[in-house]
């Protein structure tokens, strides 16, 4: 890739975070939850409650939202993973949970190896910034605690 193109999907992938940092997908408290858990990021003051309404089979998430404060790439990954995960399954979510880990540690490429990834190929760049990866993994920790029913508050460590 030349490195103009390199800056288009920069700019672009920036502009899809800035969308859902301003405007939240599924940012709300939901009432009929099945499991829910709190999550909060320690060095960036990131919290927020992940709700989830599991369907009666116990495999289909029928619906998510989550609730909370924090940085920009926190709230946009938080709103992409609910937009992602809604209507799969549980098991394909914790596939796609999977590849955005290894995305932000550099370990996939989202060209080549992402085969659930999408729209969460807008977090490509964040291994550049370790601090960030904890911002952009807070909501699926959260989510990933909620579907095994611990109790409690799940911190990124
Ligand atoms: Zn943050």
């Amino acid at each position: 890739m030349k490195p103009e193109s390199n800056d288009k999907m920069a700019e672009l992938y920036q502009a899809v975070i800035l969308d859902h940092n301003k405007y939240p997908r599924n940012f709300r408290k939901m009432s009929d939850y099945t499991c829910c858990h709190q999550g909060y990021n320690p060095l960036c003051g990131d919290r927020l409650d992940v709700y989830l309404k599991i369907g009666g089979d116990n495999e289909t998430i029928e619906d998510i939202s989550f609730e909370g404060e924090g940085c920009a790439i926190f709230k946009a990954s938080a709103s992409l993973m609910t937009e992602a995960v809604k209507g799969k399954k549980i098991t394909e979510a914790q596939q796609m949970f999977e590849e955005f880990r290894h995305l932000l540690l550099k370990q996939l490429d989202p060209d080549r190896d992402s085969h659930h990834l999408g729209k969460l190929k807008v977090f490509s760049g964040i291994w550049q910034f370790p601090v960030r990866t904890k911002c952009a993994s807070l909501a699926w920790h959260t989510m990933q605690a909620a579907m095994k029913g611990e109790a409690g508050q799940t911190k990124t460590e």
